[in-house]
């Protein structure tokens, strides 16, 4: 199996990555932070499936076309699209948030998800193997949460765009999906409860002993908990399931 991982250098994306390298496959690492390169070699050489990695941004359509050509040529094909690169954007409320901030939030997690998409469906197309697509959404997609305008319109974004493009691409026998993680133990999380004691007035030990108690299952989530519905999402055991989010919260929202 020849994966791209978007985001690969972040807490989700680097333990996607080792999953699959895990399995068994090959993965082309893709994040605009440098430290990309630092990941790549931690998680394994060639030989252990680390096929290359690009420092590129996932919202620059020119950057993506050139990092597609670089994964091709790294892995000779691409099977599997994780798109996992995001970012949680400002903590502002809408009705003072800058419209720059929230174009940025829009432009990273749901144009950068379309454009790396849109390049692996391309790829995939004209291979004529089918594959497939699993984005990184948010509970914070599925509902709406104070602080979260800029950041939720974008998840339920890429919960809508990987409902459209499934339709599109099934007869040709591509699968997408989404995975919607609830709190993960990442700096992304860590930042979000540190912007909430900020608001709050409180400390992030208190956040954090809040989120918890929302939490059915009783624990942060891990990159590895995500990891795992994301390599069964790209593998034949669900070769019967397309268009769907599927949380990853701990019973935080249920369906
Ligand atoms: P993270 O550790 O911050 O990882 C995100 C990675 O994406 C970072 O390496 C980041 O680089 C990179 N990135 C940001 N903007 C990019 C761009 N324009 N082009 C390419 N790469 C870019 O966060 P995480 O917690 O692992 O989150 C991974 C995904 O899961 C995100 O899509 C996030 O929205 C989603 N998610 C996370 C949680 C959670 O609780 N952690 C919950 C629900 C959904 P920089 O460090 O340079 O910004």
């Amino acid at each position: 199996m020849r994966v791209v991982v978007t985001g690969a250098a972040g807490g989700i994306g680097r333990a996607i990555t080792a999953r699959f390298i895990g399995d068994g496959a090959r993965a082309f690492l893709v994040d605009l932070d440098p430290s990309v390169e630092e990941t790549a070699a931690q998680l394994g050489s060639r030989a252990d499936g680390v096929a290359g990695w690009v420092a590129s941004d996932v919202s620059c359509a020119p950057d993506v076309d050139a990092a597609a050509d670089r994964a091709l040529a790294c892995l000779g094909g691409i099977d599997v699209v994780v798109n996992c690169a995001g970012i949680g954007g400002p903590a502002s409320s809408a009705a003072t948030m800058d419209p720059g901030d929230f174009r940025r939030v829009v432009e990273v997690n749901l144009v950068g998800t379309f454009l790396w998409s849109r390049a692996g469906a391309r790829q995939m197309l004209g291979q004529e193997t089918g594959g497939a697509i699993v984005n990184i959404a948010s509970l914070f997609g599925q509902q709406g949460a104070v602080g979260a305008a800029a950041y939720g319109a974008s998840k339920a974004g890429v919960s809508l765009l990987t409902q459209s493009m499934a339709r599109e691409l099934g007869p040709h026998g591509i699968r997408v999906n989404a995975v919607a993680p609830g709190h993960i133990a990442t700096e992304m999380h860590w930042d979000e409860l540190r912007a909430r004691a900020a608001r709050a007035g409180t400390s992030f030990e208190e956040e954090r002993v809040k989120v918890l108690g929302e939490v059915p299952l009783g624990r942060h989530g891990t990159g590895a908990d995500v990891a795992a519905v994301v390599a069964w999402l790209a593998s034949d055991d669900a070769a019967y399931v397309t268009g769907q989010t599927i949380g990853v919260n701990g019973g935080v929202l249920g369906s």
